[in-house]
């Protein structure tokens, strides 16, 4: 099966700014949580940051749903 689905960097999606599908520049970033609390560990929770190409508006999202 060919499947084209090279989903990189560039894609449309819907700017609340813009209020209409506009080009993202879509990456995913480790953020170090937790530098204090009982748990003393560091986690680094992936976000996905997505910024529109045409006004420049940055959103990130955390992946992980705790
Ligand atoms: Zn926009």
């Amino acid at each position: 099966m060919a499947t084209t689905n090279d989903v990189s960097n560039g894609m449309t999606e819907p700017c609340e700014v813009c209020e209409m599908d506009t080009l993202h520049e879509v990456t995913v970033q480790l953020v170090t949580e937790g530098d204090e609390g009982e748990n003393a560990r560091y986690s680094r929770e992936p976000y996905r940051v997505r910024e529109c190409q045409r006004c420049g508006n940055r959103e990130s999202q955390r992946m992980n749903n705790a």
